[in-house]
């Protein structure tokens, strides 16, 4: 069996001609297998387009030599050890080497379960050629100038006949020449926040366009033009196909070698590779703060000087430097960042992190989470050299950089022609960018709206309400803020950990440790099973944090909506609101099928949402209680929390209180003033004195108690999202309207 992760291509492979070889001597079958995890670092709608499009041209090629490639992506039903199985009954295992983790540890995992042979697919001179990690660029020219002669002959041609392997896989392969490419993504339990890239598809034919575009015109300015960012074609661009393996480097090595074009070939074959065999020849992970030289650690350790920003300003270029932002906007967008841009970008982040070491794992979050080529050697040891891995020391030693070299980000700006690169990582991400309707401006939709727009597409949202927030809302009194919806929240799936995490760094969101009592007739202490959050300095906060720079039509009722053409019509009690490509409604469930009528594709979907109903009172005044919040399973009550305690809130004493579904739904059409009264009467029963005024208000709609289990719906340019899909919390609508988001990207013409 072949097993192809960094070598995706048909021809020039060594790993597969090893296997044809193989197969013919010992008279066995073989079979190519090739999958997507969604456990790779940050497994993204970006990396799985790139990949899928890459196994495309994969299974054509193998095709067309009658071998029998086989693809499995993992997503809900298609999970388990699936390779596992596979290996142990195969008799030899042979694939491409990739010298770091996730990979080197999956390879070992393999290895356990049948023979395994690695073969260097990557680089022209063999990871295994040389006996120690090299040092220095230098040292490497030097050390593989004789190999790299040798080994830029034509590609051999394997003449072995091989029978294709039809046992049975244990596992359904997908048929990826005619998968929905779209569809298939928007199934993985991956991130869907960062869009895949409308302008570098995936895949052997685009990466050999690509080459080819830049072997006939700029690669004979390659030399002179190769540092200038805002001359982005003067360079080759083809890191990502030379990560996933798309292209040979062999190939491209020799037809660069036929053109003479000593430069290119430098950083191809010496810098390229001088990644990968330091990465190989590295004893612990190279990506570790403890990989760099200890000179640099201690150097950049003693001279460090910052002035700390959160990272989620960093990643969404929010700093003072038009070029950082530039950079960022670049990686986001295009999923790419000029040669010549790397090292004074990734130099610029010891300014803005706590330290040293922060900074180098953030330099891998940024790169990685966005970059094509990232998790690629050559980006680890770029990286790495920003801190002085592979480098020497220089000096006089000047904060922050100690005596590691030097590079000025407010130099770079000035020698650059900052108009035209920010033209360039400006254009159009998509062919043809779709106009985009949000409705709904509760979490779902803001969380919608913020990922299309960050991607660069045309995104507009609208609510029935006078602002932004839905069932997080907070209501102004003259006593305070109250947060009289959701309360707090919590954060189990790793994509909204990772999006709370820089939520706090960034201080819009805070830990609420809050002291809870419990009341079940006695009230007593409680305890809170795992951390909670809430949004700072108010619920509504966020929602509006990730609309702040969006058009947010508030008072603006959707009543009807309807197709026309290849668009939706939206329309409002006023009048029209517009035509737009797409529309994503994130409204709960039933006014959507209120919206849509019952005979509309989505509608068994919507009539399986349920919820619960609540009444939720506001009070001010002394309660005498020491809790922050109590959890009631007896009476009215199903909550009361304290909203002065919560962080960055303050002010005078007071509590919202929530009644219990079952409560609420038996007196959903009672008079509000009786219903003031009852609340009051129940929060007095737990021990809430006082004097208190209250003020209620009912959501029809709070708890999802019935979801649909799917993390969005899409139809002909129509879209729902919202927490009736994945269920009610906070977490739920976040991930929905992210995906809700992915989905319209993936379609909008990348190719998918
Ligand atoms: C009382 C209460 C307590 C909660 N407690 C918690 C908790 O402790 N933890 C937790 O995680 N979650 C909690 N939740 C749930 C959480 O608030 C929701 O899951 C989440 O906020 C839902 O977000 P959403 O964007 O899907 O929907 P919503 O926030 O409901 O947003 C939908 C938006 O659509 C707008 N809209 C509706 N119809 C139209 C139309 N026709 N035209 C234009 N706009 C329209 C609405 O005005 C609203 O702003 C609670 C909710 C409530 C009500």
């Amino acid at each position: 069996m072949v097993w192809l992760r960094v070598a995706v291509r048909g021809h020039e492979n060594p790993a597969l001609d090893a296997g044809r070889i193989m197969a013919a001597t010992l008279g066995l079958p073989l079979l190519v297998y090739h999958a997507v995890s969604e456990r790779y670092p940050h497994a993204s709608d970006r990396h799985h387009a790139f990949i899928l499009q890459g196994a495309q041209n994969l299974s054509q090629e193998l095709h067309e030599q009658g071998l029998r490639g086989v693809f499995h992506v993992e997503r809900p039903g298609h999970r388990g050890p699936v390779l596992k199985a596979l290996a142990t009954r195969a008799a030899l295992v042979i694939t491409d080497a990739m010298p770091l983790k996730p990979l080197s540890s999956w390879t070992n995992a393999v290895a356990e379960h049948a023979p395994l042979w690695q073969m260097d697919c990557s680089c022209v001179v063999p990871m295994s050629a040389l006996k120690r990690q090299p040092t220095r660029a230098f040292a490497f020219r030097k050390a593989t100038l004789a190999l790299r002669q040798d080994m830029l002959d034509p590609w051999p041609q394997v003449d072995a006949h091989t029978e294709a392997f039809h046992g049975e896989l244990g596992f359904e392969p997908v048929d990826i020449e005619r998968a929905d490419l779209a569809t298939l993504i928007a199934a993985c339990e991956i991130d869907h926040s960062v869009g895949p890239v409308a302008d570098t598809l995936g895949g052997s034919k685009a990466g050999y366009a690509r080459w080819e575009r830049f072997r006939d015109g700029p690669l004979k300015h390659y030399a002179r033009q190769r540092n200038d960012a805002a001359r982005p074609r003067s360079v080759s661009r083809l890191s990502a196909y030379l990560h996933y393996g798309h292209i040979s480097p062999f190939r491209i090595a020799r037809e660069a070698q036929a053109m003479a074009a000593d430069k290119f070939l430098d950083e191809l074959l010496v810098w390229r590779e001088l990644a990968w065999h330091h990465c190989h020849h590295a004893v612990s992970d190279p990506r570790a703060w403890t990989a760099l030289p200890t000179w640099a650690r201690e150097t950049l350790e003693a001279h460090h000087e910052s002035t700390p920003l959160p990272l989620e300003a960093l990643e969404l270029g929010q700093t003072d430097s038009a070029l950082w932002n530039l950079a960022q906007k670049s990686l986001l967008i295009h999923g790419e960042l000029h040669n010549n841009l790397r090292m004074t970008w990734g130099k610029a982040l010891l300014q803005w992190s706590r330290s040293p070491r922060q900074t180098l794992a953030r330099l891998f979050e940024l790169n990685d989470r966005y970059a094509l080529d990232g998790r690629d050697p050559a980006s680890v040891a770029g990286l790495t050299w920003c801190l002085g891995a592979m480098d020497r020391p220089f000096s006089p030693p000047e904060p922050p950089f100690g005596s590691v070299r030097s590079r000025s980000l407010a130099h770079h700006a000035r020698r650059l022609d900052l108009e035209r690169y920010g033209a360039w990582v400006s254009r159009a991400s998509l062919p043809n960018t779709p106009s985009i309707l949000v409705v709904g401006a509760g979490l779902a939709g803001a969380a919608a709206a913020h990922t299309l727009a960050r991607t660069g597409a045309h995104v507009q949202v609208c609510d029935k309400s006078r602002g932004a927030g839905g069932r997080m809302s907070t209501r102004r009194n003259p006593q305070g803020a109250f947060d009289h919806g959701a309360q707090s929240f919590t954060a189990r799936d790793p994509r909204f950990v990772r999006q709370v995490k820089l939520w706090e760094a960034a201080g819009a969101v805070a830990p609420w440790p809050g002291k809870l009592g419990q009341f079940d007739g006695v009230l007593s202490a409680g305890s809170n099973t795992e951390p909670r959050f809430v949004a700072a300095p108010a619920m509504n906060a966020l929602p509006k944090r990730l609309l702040q720079d969006l058009t947010l039509h508030t008072q603006t009722h959707v009543q009807r909506i309807a197709r026309e053409g290849q668009q939706w019509r939206v329309e409002t009690e006023t009048g029209e609101l517009g035509l737009y490509d797409r529309v994503i409604l994130t409204i709960p469930a039933p006014q959507a099928l209120a919206l849509l009528g019952t005979d509309h594709a989505f509608s068994t979907a919507l009539q399986n949402v349920h919820y619960a109903p609540c009444w939720a009172a506001m009070l001010h005044g002394r309660a005498g209680l020491p809790w922050d919040g109590i959890r009631c399973s007896s009476g009215p009550l199903a909550w009361a929390g304290r909203q002065d305690t919560l962080p960055d809130r303050g002010g005078q004493e007071r509590w919202v209180l929530h009644a219990s579904p079952e409560w609420s739904q038996a007196n959903l059409e009672a008079d509000k003033n009786w219903v003031a009264e009852q609340l009051a009467q129940a929060f007095a029963e737990l021990g809430g004195g006082g004097d208190h005024s209250l003020d209620v208000h009912r959501w029809r709609y709070s708890l999802v108690t019935q979801a649909m289990g799917k993390d969005h719906l899409q139809h002909q340019g129509l879209l729902y999202a919202g927490d009736g899909c994945l269920g009610g919390r906070i977490e739920a609508a976040w991930l929905s309207g992210v995906a809700a988001a992915g989905a319209v990207l993936a379609q909008a013409g990348h190719g998918l």
